[in-house]
């Protein structure tokens, strides 16, 4: 159902690219850095984001949150236009929705980390794949950009360096990487309400519940409950 492209070239050259290519959707990975206890999950988006690309990005922002016990940052989780303008130019000729992710911190000991291991990359791209099933699920292409690297300008840029070790956009590339493996195998749209029970990044268990069930969780008896 989804064919991923990954554009390289200068920001603008990849979304005219991807505008060329008819893309439905358009993906650059960053991360964050700023002090080691900042931890919040952020998206932005252009200063003319659609409201799909709003919605998706607030989606997203709020999935990556939850599955690292953070919280979101910006507008609810957006910063259209980027900051100070920073990020606009990424996303703003592209004629399809498009976000700019940055779910975690580099100069956060413990997210760096997260960035760097397998199953923390596992799991962004995961949730990056679900926001693509959930906002375009007929399918179509995928165009993706790591942030900083490839640009003919500044062929030597990386991004920020993780506390630790590692470049941002060495991690970015893993990232849509996976995400890129999860999608191509996507074979149908999720047309029901699934469950799902997850051990870190790996999928334990998976069921369909009734639309207009109320699903609680109880930690103390270890009971997920659902109201038929
Ligand atoms: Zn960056």
């Amino acid at each position: 159902m989804y064919k991923v492209k990954f554009y390289r070239g200068d920001y603008i050259e990849r979304q005219r690219q991807a505008n060329s290519d008819n893309c439905v959707a358009y993906v650059e990975q960053h991360f964050n850095s700023y002090t080691s206890t900042d931890d919040y999950s952020v998206v932005i988006t252009g200063s003319n984001a659609s409201p799909t690309s709003k919605n998706w990005g607030r989606w997203y922002a709020a999935a990556v949150a939850r599955e690292f016990n953070s919280h979101v940052g910006g507008d609810n989780g957006i910063k259209v236009g980027g900051y100070d303008g920073r990020g606009d130019g990424n996303l703003r000729y592209t004629k399809m929705p498009a976000i700019l992710l940055e779910p975690l911190f580099a100069s956060n000991p413990h997210q760096a980390e997260l960035i760097r291991s397998e199953s923390g990359q596992a799991r962004l791209a995961r949730i990056l794949c679900e926001s693509i099933q959930r906002f375009f699920q007929d399918g179509g292409t995928i165009g993706f950009s790591v942030g900083h690297k490839y640009k003919t300008s500044n062929p030597n840029d990386r991004g920020v360096a993780l506390v630790g070790g590692g470049l941002e956009a060495d991690f970015a590339e893993k990232v849509l990487n996976k995400a890129k493996e999860l999608l191509e195998a996507v074979d149908a749209p999720v047309e029901e309400r699934q469950v799902r029970v997850m051990k870190g990044d790996e999928l334990l268990w998976t069921g369909t519940v009734d639309a207009d069930s109320d699903v609680r969780w109880d930690p103390v008896r270890g009971v997920l409950q659902i109201e038929a």
